[in-house]
């Protein structure tokens, strides 16, 4: 199956008719589909599916279990998220294994294809959970009883999906045997198109961390309750997202509030509780701590303005990542010899990448989007480009896979 074909195939799976976003939630039915499909076209090139305990899945061309090179990425998604981030990473890394096959090439050391569960973190709020499992870097028994939007906790999910969440924990096994990973992703920001550029290479990831905020107030009655007697929850939320993006413009950094919660939720009345998302990023450790320290000050003082009581949990948090700079020069070569200009950006999202460097040397390979859009149905990248990264993750792979 050539790429575009494979991504045909991928494209309707978990997504939402009327939003036209997708919605591959780890452990649901969506999920199950995008794992069967991947199983489905990596046997279909004669690679051994293996599911780990912790709900990744690794496709194996070849049998030696050391110096393997790993390629991939996960298929899950935000709510209502684009077709690209992740899946490119996916669809490229079979279709690569494809076209080398296709040559004749045999790799000399494995060349292993991994899917990675729950990367963003949208349905359990904790991000690349299947390579913090494996790294040792969340602790089982806390990933099991993370819980969703609905109270279910990681263990009945896995479960009513068919796995044992009493298998979790880490894989030095698997990490052993690794000897480089590399995972081709969709650009997510601009910086490729005004540069003519179709490629692009990862140099870091910006620090990057999940808040939780709760305002707890005093429900009321929109229309009887005077302003002077509320204890409304709303406002110091509004005023915190109104900090937020000020306190991380003035420091380089960014600030979103992506997901908020009012409780009860009436049209007529004042809330009892807001609880509301803060995700924080910035090109550096200090920028990123002062800007959420602003932003926590600024909670705080509009809360007591307001009498509402505040409670702030970090709910993750990821330092600054620096790639393996060895391992980027040699896919920049390797590139170069094939005359593709591959730049160096940093980014400002996180990815199973990130969480792997720490442990074995890890590159990433963006694919141009022209808009710069993501999370979002307008996530795109050209079908030309997408060919191209296929092309580069191929003889990027082919490169990695002899024992030189
Ligand atoms: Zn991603």
């Amino acid at each position: 199956m050539s790429f575009a074909d494979l991504w045909r195939d991928l494209e309707p799976l978990g997504r939402d008719p009327g939003t036209g976003g997708y919605r591959r939630y780890s452990w649901t039915k969506a999920d199950t589909q995008c794992r069967a499909w991947f199983t489905r076209q990596a046997e279909k090139l004669g690679l051994t599916v293996e599911p780990d305990n912790n709900g990744n899945l690794w496709a194996w061309w070849g049998t030696a279990r050391e110096n393997a090179i790993v390629t991939g990425s996960h298929l899950d998604s935000v709510p209502d998220g684009g077709g690209y981030d992740g899946a490119l990473g996916v669809a490229s890394a079979l279709a690569a294994v494809e076209m080398l096959q296709d040559q004749n090439f045999y790799p000399e050391r494995a060349v292993v294809l991994a899917l990675f569960t729950e990367e963003e973190g949208a349905r359990f709020r904790v991000p690349c959970l299947g390579s913090r499992l494996m790294t040792g870097t969340i602790d089982p028994e806390t990933a099991r009883a993370l819980t969703d939007d609905d109270g279910i906790t990681l263990a009945a999910a896995m479960a009513a999906a068919g796995a044992d969440a009493s298998l979790l924990g880490p894989r030095e096994d698997l990490l052993q045997s690794m000897a480089a990973f590399v995972e081709l992703h969709v650009e997510q920001g601009r910086a490729l198109a005004p540069m003519g550029a179709a490629l692009g290479l990862a140099e870091r990831i910006w620090p990057h961390g999940r808040w939780r905020l709760a305002f707890s107030g005093r429900a009321d009655h929109a229309g009887t309750a005077a302003f002077a007697d509320r204890n409304d929850p709303m406002l110091p939320y509004a005023s915190t997202v109104l900090a937020a993006r000020r306190a991380a413009a003035e420091r380089g950094a960014l600030a979103t509030f992506g997901k908020v919660i009012a409780e009860p939720g009436g049209a007529n009345g004042v809330s009892s509780a807001v609880t509301a998302w803060l995700d924080a990023r910035a090109p550096d450790e200090e920028a990123l701590a002062a800007t959420v320290t602003a932003v926590r000050s600024a909670a705080e003082f509009s809360s007591a303005e307001h009498g509402v009581a505040l409670s702030v949990r970090q709910e993750s948090y990821t330092p600054v990542v620096r790639f393996d700079q060895r391992l980027r020069d040699r896919i920049a070569g390797v590139l170069a010899a094939a005359g593709v200009t591959a730049p160096v950006l940093p980014t400002g999202a996180g990815h199973d990448a990130g969480v792997l460097t720490a442990r074995v040397p890890a590159a990433m390979l963006f694919v141009r989007n022209p808009t710069g859009v993501s999370h979002s149905p307008a996530e795109h990248a050209d079908l030309a480009d997408c060919e191209d990264g296929v092309r580069a993750l191929a003889l990027v792979l082919e490169d990695l896979a002899r024992l030189t």
